[in-house]
């Protein structure tokens, strides 16, 4: 392989993580893959080689169930109590926090995301929603239910781990992706086997360390990175897996859905978007043209609530697409490292050609390009902000999932809140939505009617530890985060006894 490319400013402790070999989390164990095989992770702002991982497949994947299962029948995990549990994944909040650096500088490193995000945003609301769940874990709680079976009975209800759960998540937030999944299921008492997005093992692989010196007992989180159709495949179809947590494209969540029939595992999905940013005449241009742009570029448009078809009345469109472009234009764009950079690059090579091929076919099939549409530089996955506009319904780059800084830009002519959220709504996606007007009525009637699972009325795609998320129709089933997202990893028992 190339030699690892050390980025000069990364410091001696992200430095000594990447100098590591770095291998599967099993059992409390870090071993190679069984295979012996490993395969090599990018830095995106360079697009050179950083390090080697364990590529694990099936055969690693039977083994970390296997220790999945046993701690969660026999382990620890299973008598100490809610109270400890919580403590434990408290612990866990602070060795981020006392790491954060770190951990931030490895995740702008194989994400490319700006350091200021990973360190500033990224690490500490990993941390709030590990506290958040280490809260819950002494607050799970079931009901008592009068019945009217004739006799006398008490009967009540009890919220059990679901069992041993397979998480597969996706590159765009690694490290919270990982938390996101991660953080309920430990609260609620499952064990777990996480797979990784193979771009970005870095983070989740540090977490792991982190998971042990918490005193989180071996077994409970295990980790195998490798590729999708391999590891992730072994965990969506393991007959000994009860749940299946996964985000990322729609196209994949059928296949694990498929995957998951073999044993009916419980699945829950966190998927695609292609969400709309709403803007009545009478919205506060000050407000809605950075939320506008913030909505689509954040993260590089890699975000799966990205604000990505803008509809704008006609009386205030060209000043929401004048003004996003002046504001696109003054995005700093460079190495999540460097000190300027306000927008990295995309993930990979891959998605930087998937991006441009999609602003090649919206030229093609007449939409103009009012900002952007090139790539930037020579290294590295750099794509300008690009706003299209004369878009229209029937064009791919307004009904696909994109996953990168391109806005199609749209106007509506009309005062019918029906008809504009019909518009709205045009799309298999549900995940989120934001609505921009002065007046309260018209944001709560267009909330009511947007089909999503995270509607903002001026703002866009907040995230909260409190906040449950998840999408309407093809972006997914169930929701994490919040209460809900508990529900997620637990199991219904009806006991009824006798008197
Ligand atoms: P993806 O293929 O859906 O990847 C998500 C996760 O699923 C990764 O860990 C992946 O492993 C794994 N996976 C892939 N094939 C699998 C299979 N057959 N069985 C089980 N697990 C499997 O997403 P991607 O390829 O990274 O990105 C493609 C597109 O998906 C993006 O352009 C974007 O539109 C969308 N996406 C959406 C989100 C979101 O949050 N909604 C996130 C990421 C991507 P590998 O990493 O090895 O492929
Ligand atoms: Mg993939």
């Amino acid at each position: 392989m190339n030699k690892p490319y050390i980025h000069p400013k990364i410091g001696p402790r992200a430095a000594a993580f990447l100098a590591k070999e770095h291998k599967l989390l099993i059992g409390g164990k870090w071993v190679p893959a069984r295979s012996g095989k490993t395969f090599e992770t990018f830095d995106p702002g360079t697009g050179r080689v950083i390090a080697k991982i364990a590529e694990g497949d099936a055969a690693d994947v039977d083994l970390a169930v296997a220790a999945a299962r046993r701690a969660f029948e026999s382990g620890p995990w299973r008598t100490i109590t809610p109270s400890e549990r919580g403590k434990m994944i408290w612990r866990l909040a602070d060795l981020l926090e006392q790491n954060a650096e770190e951990i931030a500088v490895l995740e702008t490193l194989n994400n490319g995301k700006p350091l200021a995000t990973s360190r500033d945003r990224d690490v500490p609301g990993c941390a709030d929603l590990f506290r958040y769940m280490a809260g819950w874990a002494t607050k799970i709680t079931g009901e008592t239910i009068s019945i009217s079976t004739p006799g006398q009975f008490h009967a009540f209800t009890v919220r059990e781990p679901v069992g041993v759960v397979g998480q597969i998540i996706p590159w765009n937030g690694p490290l919270a992706m990982a938390t996101w999944k991660l953080a309920p299921a430990l609260a609620t008492g499952c064990t777990v086997v996480l797979k990784p997005a193979e771009q970005t093992p870095l983070t989740a692989l540090r977490l792991g360390e982190l998971i042990q010196e918490a005193g989180i007992p071996d077994g409970v989180v295990n980790i195998v990175t490798g590729f999708g159709a391999t590891a992730g495949a072994a965990i969506a179809a393991h007959p000994d897996i009860d749940k299946v947590g996964f985000t990322g494209s729609s196209e994949v969540g059928r296949i694990i859905v498929h995957a998951a029939a073999g044993n009916l595992k419980k699945v829950s999905l966190e998927l695609g978007g292609k969400s709309p940013v709403i803007v009545f005449p009478d919205a506060d241009m000050s407000v809605a043209v950075p939320g506008a742009t913030q909505a689509i570029f954040a993260n590089s448009g890699q975000v799966c609530t990205a604000g990505s078809r803008l509809f704008a009345h006609k009386k205030v469109f060209d000043k929401m697409i004048d003004g996003i472009a002046q504001q696109a234009g003054k995005i700093r764009i460079g190495h999540g490292l460097s000190d300027e950079a306000q927008m990295g690059p995309v993930i990979s090579q891959t998605q930087m050609d998937r991006v441009m091929g999609y602003v090649d076919q919206g030229r093609a099939a007449g939409a103009t390009v009012a900002a952007g549409g090139k790539r930037i530089g020579g290294e590295g996955y750099f794509i300008a902000p690009t706003i299209l506009t004369d878009t229209n319904p029937e064009m791919s780059v307004v009904r696909e999932e994109i996953f990168g800084p391109v806005l199609c830009a749209m106007s509506f002519d009309d005062d019918d809140l029906e008809r504009i959220a019909k518009q709205a709504n045009d799309s298999i996606y549900g995940l989120a939505g934001s609505i921009w007007t002065q007046n309260i009525s018209i944001g709560h009637k267009m909330a009511q009617r947007i089909r999503a699972g995270r509607v903002g009325i001026n703002t866009h795609g907040n995230v909260d530890a409190a906040l449950p998320t998840g999408g309407y129709k093809q972006s997914g089933w169930g929701r994490e985060k919040g209460h809900e997202g508990l529900h997620l990893y637990t199991e219904v028992k009806s006991v009824i006894v006798s008197l």
